[in-house]
């Protein structure tokens, strides 16, 4: 439809993919992947953008494939969300991500950890009490969870995704809006979101040492940002470059292969430690 092409929706064109018998075939591996245990989170530190302090991690998922090896999300995840299997791979990496959080805060250190929650995840009306059950479970307080959500989850059903987003936000879980400035309306969710951070999406920090406009880009959204109150994280950072400018601009935090590419939790705890040691 024309809608879905808008929102980018192309996943809920079925005609398409119900007709690949590739895509069939890796539908049931998923369901089975996710059941064997084949999902794996990986961790990418988020650091103070002053102070270069460790505040948190995003969970990035990846599905380690008994033949094609790890595959990256943007190549299971349409399906996923197609297939209906969205549901338990969020629940997984809910529960997998407050599982690592609460290692941390065992071993000493109280960090934050960001999941992504797209457009299924979103429409879910048991997914707050799904996530007040499991981190009442694994101990962890709910602000030092922040949950990313991005544009085109909030179009799909406005109405039901702002009851979604406002049980979490009562849980004291933290909103994030994801890919900021990558959609059309980003305004009027910021007006009627209780959202508490804005993450600047990579396509306009990977460029702003370079590219002037998409510099004006950054900076505005940060004040932006900062007026309204929300913390601003840049998402994205490949250089020094680059951390000093949004640290010029006042973005709060900074996220990118700079300070760390996504690791698995045992090199995150690695990188952990030798940052201490510093
Ligand atoms: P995202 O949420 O915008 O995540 C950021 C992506 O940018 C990640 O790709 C990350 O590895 C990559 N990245 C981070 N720093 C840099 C950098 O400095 N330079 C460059 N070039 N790239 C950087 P990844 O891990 O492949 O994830 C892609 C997308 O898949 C994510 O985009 C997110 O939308 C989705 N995704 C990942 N995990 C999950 C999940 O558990 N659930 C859902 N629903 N979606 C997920
Ligand atoms: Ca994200
Ligand atoms: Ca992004
Ligand atoms: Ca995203």
């Amino acid at each position: 439809t024309a809608k879905a092409r808008r929102t980018g929706f192309a996943v809920f064109d079925q005609s398409q993919d119900s007709t690949d018998p590739r895509k069939l075939t890796l539908a049931g591996d998923l369901r089975r992947g996710i059941d064997e245990g084949q999902l794996v989170l990986h961790y990418q530190p988020k650091v103070d953008a002053q102070t270069g302090r460790v505040l948190g991690a995003e969970a990035l998922v990846r599905w380690q494939h008994p033949e094609h090896g790890l595959i990256p999300p943007n190549d299971f995840i349409p399906l996923a969300e197609h297939t209906g299997l969205i549901t338990p791979l969020t629940r997984f990496v809910l529960d997998s991500a407050l599982k690592q959080c609460r290692a941390w805060l065992t071993a000493g250190h109280e960090l934050t950890v960001a999941v992504n929650v797209s457009a299924h995840g979103l429409l879910d009306l048991d997914l707050p009490a799904e996530i007040a059950e499991r981190l009442a479970h694994w101990r962890v307080p709910a602000r030092l969870l922040t949950v990313e959500i991005t544009e085109t989850a909030i179009m799909t059903d406005p109405e039901r995704a702002l009851r979604v987003v406002e049980q979490l936000h009562a849980l004291g879980v933290h909103l994030s809006i994801d890919d900021f400035g990558t959609g059309y309306s980003s305004m009027a969710y910021l007006k009627n979101l209780p959202v508490q951070e804005l993450k600047i999406d990579r396509t306009f920090v990977s460029s702003m040492t370079t590219s002037e406009r998409d510099a004006v880009i950054v900076r505005s959204t940060v004040e932006l940002g900062r007026n309204l109150g929300l913390r601003v994280i840049a998402e994205g950072v490949e250089d020094i470059a680059t951390w000093r400018q949004l640290d010029a601009a006042g973005c709060d935090a900074l996220q990118g292969y700079y300070i760390s590419r996504p690791v698995d939790p045992d090199a995150f705890d690695t990188w952990l430690g030798s940052r201490q040691a510093e």
